[in-house]
């Protein structure tokens, strides 16, 4: 607070509020940028992450029909399944291609590790392609092996026309050589003539030997058509080599049986003999077959890869999104407390602003201040202004000082000449009152002189005792003038009201209104006694007596004033009225202050009622104007009932 010290209260206002309001714009600019990082995150997360998380699930469902797709083209049954396919999974690969530059960025994670989607969707259809091109080999192969067996059936079935009614004719030959009554007449003899049964017989079993070899051929080459594992397929392939190499040794120099050289073996032979024979035809179908395997592994691999991309990829933008709300929630948390920290700050502020500096330096010292000033103002002169600061309150508090400093000293002024003013009075009503007696005594001893002389004697006397009592009475106004000169305030005493109120008008009897005016007194108890001193009670009625007379000075009608005394629960109050012009009601409190008044300078000094509202209050009473709603004013005095020196007095 020192460097406030010599600042007015405007500066230091003007600085505490430009802090709250520094403060107060700090919590706005931090709610505001607040309220843009948040804007910003949410945004990204919006524009970027939503839509690549749409795209990523996109192509996993375009990976997963290619994923589908691929073995059913693999195991494709005729060329309308795999046109049907490919052009599905042509289409599944043209979309992914679609979709890709849709992705906005690479996460980080990624770029190192993997090759690009794009890269990774070129390898997918190249093998693809592969794939399809295996797929129209295996069925290309597949025909040729359907056309064979084709070939094949028809072969044999020409080869066993042609040696089964070799064997009949043979046989029958055979029979009729053993019985006579065979007819040899549709018997087909051979080239080389008569022929023993012994030769019959073996050309019979070599006839027999070449149907049996040659169906087993023929049989064997059927087998390979479906033969599933390459050992078998080579097994059965060197026995059928065997056959067609063994049957041709065998039958070699046949021909002299009449139609062995129309025997259609040859074509049953070349099923074997032929470059491209149907183990051939099986032995490229099985290696395309495994190639196939081997391309849907690739691809299954390939396909995989694309998947962990994508979920990697997925991955990041979750990762990011999950960064991006756990960063909002820090900064919200941050924002939040700094904002309640610069809105404690503030509160705390205000309230130190408030409470130590408006209420305590500024309402106190007011308050304070207030207070001097109503106790200066009701009189008590000596009340101390503690109020200090070189701003506006303590300068109001170093006038009030000085204000009351002077007010002090002209006070004291003023009592002085008030003083000197009632003595004066009282002094032109003693001088009267004293001149009166001394006039009547000079001319009583006048008198009697002239009656002593005249030898009358008790006429005289009557005139000495008329100086007697004259100077009695301007003896007791000299006693009343010496207690006035008194000292005041010595001590309080028992007084009784009746007493003042005599010696008043005693003294008032000189007044130039007294004779004019109708004085009424009703006293209505003798025990009037109050705890008071004498003289300062005089002077108390004497003044408003004095006042009394004055405002009805310039009555056109009678001019009446009333004294009444009466007592009521434990006070006396004493009430001088008039039928004068009255108070207005709103001076009923200023005719009290000090130098107030109505009157002409040299008539009035308006400290008459102040004074002697000081004396009653000194003696614990209270002196008020009472509002009247006939014509005049009412006075009312209020002293408390002394009842234990009351009886004292009375004795
Ligand atoms: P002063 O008599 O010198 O003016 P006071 O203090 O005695 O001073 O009276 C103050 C004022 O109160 C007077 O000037 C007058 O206006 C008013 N006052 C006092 N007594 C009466 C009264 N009896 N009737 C009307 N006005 C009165």
């Amino acid at each position: 607070m020192n460097i406030f010290r010599g600042h007015s209260i405007r500066d230091r206002l003007f600085t505490a509020f430009g802090v709250l309001s520094i403060l107060t714009l700090a919590t706005s600019v931090i709610g505001w940028s607040l309220h843009v990082q948040l804007g910003n995150k949410l945004k990204s997360v919006v524009e970027q992450d939503i839509p690549s998380l749409g795209l990523m699930v996109k192509l996993s469902t375009e990976a997963a029909t290619i994923t589908s797709l691929a073995p059913a083209l693999a195991a494709a049954k005729d060329e309308g399944a795999r046109q049907a396919l490919w052009l599905h999974l042509n289409e599944g690969t043209k979309s992914i291609a679609r979709l890709l530059p849709n992705i906005p960025t690479t996460p980080a994670a990624l770029t190192d590790q993997t090759m690009s989607l794009d890269a990774q969707l070129k390898s997918i259809d190249t093998t693809l392609h592969h794939l399809n091109d295996n797929v129209l080999k295996q069925l290309k192969l597949k025909t040729d092996k359907e056309t064979e067996s084709q070939r094949l059936r028809w072969a044999v079935s020409g080869f066993l026309t042609d040696i089964d009614p070799l064997i009949d004719n043979t046989q029958k030959y055979i029979r009729s050589r053993f019985n006579e009554d065979i007819p040899t007449s549709g018997i087909v003899v051979n080239s080389r003539g008569e022929r023993t049964i012994a030769q019959l017989n073996a050309d019979l079993q070599v006839l027999f030997r070449l149907k049996a070899d040659t169906s087993l051929l023929v049989n064997l080459v059927g087998r390979a058509h479906h033969l599933p594992d390459p050992d078998s397929l080579i097994a059965t392939a060197i026995q059928a080599d065997k056959l067609g190499k063994s049957i041709p040794e065998y039958i070699d120099n046949m021909s002299y049986i009449k139609g062995f050289s129309e025997l259609r073996v040859n074509q049953i032979l070349d099923f074997v003999r032929r470059d491209l024979n149907m183990f051939e035809l099986r032995r490229q179908e099985r290696l395309y077959f495994e190639a196939g395997q081997e391309l849907l592994n690739n691809l299954e691999i390939q396909l995989v890869s694309f998947n962990d991309y994508i979920n990697g990829h997925v991955n990041a933008v979750r990762e990011a999104s999950f960064q991006a709300v756990k960063e909002s929630n820090y900064a919200i948390a941050q924002g939040n407390r700094l904002m309640i920290a610069t809105s404690l700050a503030s509160v705390l502020l205000s309230v130190l602003v408030v409470w130590l500096y408006v209420a305590k330096h500024i309402v106190g010292r007011i308050r304070i201040l207030d207070g001097s000033m109503r106790i200066i103002a009701a009189g008590n002169l000596q009340q101390p202004i503690p109020v200090k600061g070189r701003d506006e309150i303590g300068t109001m508090a170093n006038s009030l000082r000085s204000f009351r400093d002077q007010l002090t000293e002209k006070q004291a002024e003023l009592v002085q000449a008030g003083k000197l003013a009632a003595l004066g009075q009282l002094s032109a009503g003693i001088s009267h009152e004293i001149n009166q007696p001394l006039t009547a005594i000079g001319h009583y001893a006048h008198n009697g002189v002239r009656l002593l002389e005249q030898g009358r004697p008790a006429e005289a006397m009557d005139n000495f005792s008329q100086i007697s009592s004259l100077t009695k009475r301007s003896t007791d106004i000299i006693t009343r003038l010496k207690s006035m000169a008194r000292k005041r305030r010595d001590s309080v005493q028992p007084v009784c009201l009746n007493q003042v109120v005599d010696h008043v008008l005693t003294l008032l009897q000189s007044h130039p209104q007294t004779q004019a005016t109708q004085m009424s007194v009703a006293m209505k108890y003798e025990n009037n006694i109050v705890m008071a001193e004498q003289i300062q009670m005089e002077q108390v009625v004497l003044n408003l007596l004095s006042n009394a007379l004055d405002a009805v000075a310039d009555n056109t009608h009678t001019k009446k004033i009333a004294i009444e005394c009466v007592q009521s629960e434990g006070q006396i109050e004493l009430r001088i009225s008039d039928n004068g012009p009255g108070v207005a009601p709103e001076l009923y409190e200023q005719i009290f202050n000090p130098f107030f008044t109505t009157k002409e300078v040299d008539q009035g000094l308006g400290l008459g009622l102040s004074i002697s509202y000081n004396i009653i209050q000194d003696f614990g009473g209270q002196l008020a104007v009472v509002h009247n709603p006939q014509k005049g004013a009412i006075f009312s005095l209020r002293l408390p009932f002394n009842s234990i020196n009351q009886a004292e007095t009375m004795r």
